[in-house]
C-alpha cells in the first residue's frame, strides 16, 4: 500500500465545533495521523445570514488555537505553505487556515488581518451573493459576476498571495476571477458537473480553465455532489477523480473532503483514516503510485509554490 501523504484542501471542523457542542468530529488528530495527512486546511466560515460575523470568526479562531494547543504532538499550525514538508517530516500534520465566504471580509484591512494569519485561500462566496461577487446560488445575479469592489479584492489577494477559491461561485464570477488574477485559481471542494448535475459542480470548460491557470480542484466527498443521493461509495469519488483528470489533466486533481461540513459521506471513505483505501482504489482503477502521490499531495504543493512566486 502506498504511504503517500495527503493534503486536504477543505474541512469544516471549526464551524461544526462552534455550532454543535461536543458533537463527534470526523477530522480528529488521530484520524489525520492514521490517514497520513501531511496538511489539513481548516475553513473559517459563518453563515451569511447570521449577524455578529466577526464574533463568531474569533470564536472559531479560538477553537482552532485550542485544538493546536491540545495536540502539539501531532498538529502544527503553519502560516507558510513552505513549512508543510518540514512539518510532515517531523511526523506532524500541518494545520492551515482558510476563509470560506467573502461575507467574512468586510474591507481590505480584514484581508490584511487574515493574510497575516496565513490563510491559504479565500472562497469568494458561499451560497449567497455578497458585496464582492455572485454565488452559484441563488440563480438571479446581483452583480453579474464580480462587483467592482470584488475586482479590487481579487487584486489585493494577489498582493498577499491568497489563492482565489471558486467553489460556490457563479459561472460568471468564476470567469471574472480567471480574468482578474495572475494567481493559480483553485476550487477547494468541488466536483464534476458532467457526472452529477448540481449547481455547485464544475462544468467541463471550468475544469479546463482551472488547469490553464495552474490551479487545482479538491474533490469533495459529499454524496449530494457526487451522485445526488443520500448514499454513495468510495467508487463515486474515484469516478470524479478520473473524470477531472481526463478533462483537465492529472496535475489539477486534489482532495477537498469537506469532512465535518457534509451530512452524507461515501461508504468506504468515512473519515481521513480511510485515505489509504482511496489510494488502493485508485491503483485498481489504472492510476500509478506516482499518480496517487500527485493527486494526494504533490499537485497541491506545486500550486502553493507557484502562488508564492507570482509577481516576484
Ligand atoms: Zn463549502
Amino acid at each position: 500500500m502506498p504511504k503517500t501523504p495527503v493534503i486536504d484542501l477543505h474541512c469544516d471542523v471549526l464551524t461544526k465545533s462552534l455550532l454543535i457542542f461536543r458533537k463527534r468530529l470526523t477530522v480528529t488528530p488521530e484520524s489525520l495521523k492514521k490517514g497520513n495527512v501531511g496538511a489539513q486546511v481548516f475553513a473559517l466560515f459563518v453563515h451569511p445570514k447570521i449577524r455578529k460575523t466577526k464574533n463568531l470568526v474569533f470564536r472559531e479562531i479560538a477553537i482552532f488555537q485550542r485544538i493546536m494547543e491540545r495536540n502539539q504532538e501531532t498538529l502544527k499550525y503553519i502560516i507558510k505553505t513552505q513549512d508543510i514538508e518540514r512539518v510532515y517530516k517531523e511526523g506532524k500534520t500541518a494545520a492551515i487556515l482558510a476563509v470560506e465566504g467573502g461575507n467574512i471580509i468586510e474591507n481590505l484591512d480584514d484581508l490584511r488581518f487574515f493574510a497575516n494569519m496565513g490563510i491559504l485561500y479565500l472562497t469568494i462566496t458561499w451560497n449567497y451573493h455578497n458585496r464582492w461577487a455572485d454565488a452559484a446560488f441563488p440563480k438571479i445575479p446581483e452583480h453579474n459576476g464580480l462587483s467592482n469592489e470584488g475586482k479590487k479584492l481579487i487584486m489585493e489577494m494577489e498582493r498577499y498571495r491568497i489563492l482565489p477559491d471558486v467553489s460556490h461561485c457563479s459561472e460568471k464570477t468564476f470567469y471574472d476571477i480567471i480574468d482578474n488574477t495572475n494567481m493559480p485559481v483553485i476550487a477547494s471542494h468541488s466536483n464534476a458537473h458532467k457526472l452529477f448535475n448540481h449547481f455547485r459542480n464544475l462544468k467541463d470548460r471550468q475544469i479546463k480553465e482551472i488547469g490553464k491557470k495552474g490551479g487545482i480542484i479538491g474533490v469533495n466527498f459529499y454524496c449530494g455532489f457526487l451522485n445526488g443521493r443520500k448514499k454513495c461509495t468510495i467508487d463515486d469519488v474515484v469516478e470524479h477523480i478520473k473524470y477531472i483528470a481526463d478533462m483537465g489533466g492529472i496535475e489539477i486533481v486534489g482532495i477537498g473532503s469537506d469532512f465535518d461540513g457534509i451530512t452524507a459521506v461515501p461508504e468506504g471513505l468515512e473519515s481521513p483514516e480511510k485515505y489509504p483505501l482511496l489510494a488502493e482504489k485508485l491503483l485498481k482503477n489504472g492510476f500509478s503510485e506516482g499518480d496517487v502521490s500527485e493527486i494526494f499531495y504533490k499537485n497541491a504543493l506545486r500550486v502553493f509554490k507557484k502562488a508564492k512566486k507570482i509577481n516576484g
